[in-house]
């Protein structure tokens, strides 16, 4: 195996979605290692240099779920589920659980490379003092400074307003849930308020959205939570 490409392990129990795994992902440069079983993905986690996981969470002997809890306990290497597009809530559990996004079964290709590339920058990242400044379209936000301004003119945020960018810019590109949202910028009591996160969301979407009922940068992921879209 080439010491120098980024290794994927690949735990999939159905097979021709396991092999388009390993062909799409080979073409496009990295290294492989597949996995049928939570048993077979777990050795090999343990016993090879893995630079990302990407993990079905339905495996036939066992949930995908376990896995992640015990990879969590070690690594910080990007986890990425692949689940059923029905599934939200096992989506949600494996997401609290450490997993960094998601992929829903059927995926496209495009999807698949975005998705990784998103959290292969985020856990080169992780740790750099950079990567302070993002885009979203003509508003620049400054995680270092504590502002966000559209070319010279400064916008305000309240301090939940402020929180709440915050928690989303730090993971930009990535799904955070609801969940995660709440106990980061309320605290952990307040973990099944989920109508403080709308109305907050719905206020941030004012400030940052040429059109708030559209939302282009700060979406809405249907029973999981919110992803923050930035340019570059
Ligand atoms: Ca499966």
């Amino acid at each position: 195996m080439n010491p120098g490409k980024t290794m994927v392990l690949v735990v999939e129990d159905e097979a021709p979605i396991r092999q388009l795994l390993v062909t799409t992902l080979e073409a496009e440069g990295y290294g492989v290692h597949e996995a049928g079983t939570l048993r077979e993905g777990e050795a090999l986690a343990g016993n090879r240099r893995i630079d990302l996981f990407l993990i079905d969470l339905g495996l036939p002997d066992g949930d995908g779920l376990r896995l992640i809890e015990r990879l969590r306990q070690w690594t910080r290497r990007p986890i990425i589920v692949l689940s059923a597009r029905a599934q939200e809530q096992q989506k949600v559990d494996a997401l609290d659980a450490g997993a960094d996004d998601y992929l829903a079964k059927p995926f496209g290709v495009a999807e698949l490379h975005a998705r990784l590339r998103v959290a292969l920058r985020h856990a080169a990242q992780s740790g750099l003092a950079g990567q302070s400044l993002l885009r979203l379209g003509e508003l620049s936000i400054d995680l270092q400074a504590r502002t966000l301004s559209r070319g010279d003119e400064a916008l305000r945020l309240t301090a939940t307003q402020w929180r709440l960018l915050e928690v989303l810019a730090r993971q930009a590109g990535r799904v955070v849930t609801a969940r995660q949202l709440l106990r980061e910028v309320w605290g952990p009591g307040h973990a099944e308020q989920g109508h403080y996160l709308r109305i907050y969301v719905r206020q941030l979407r004012q400030k940052l959205e040429p059109e708030p009922a559209r939302p282009q940068y700060l979406l809405t992921e249907t029973g999981i939570g919110y992803r923050l879209l930035v340019a570059g």
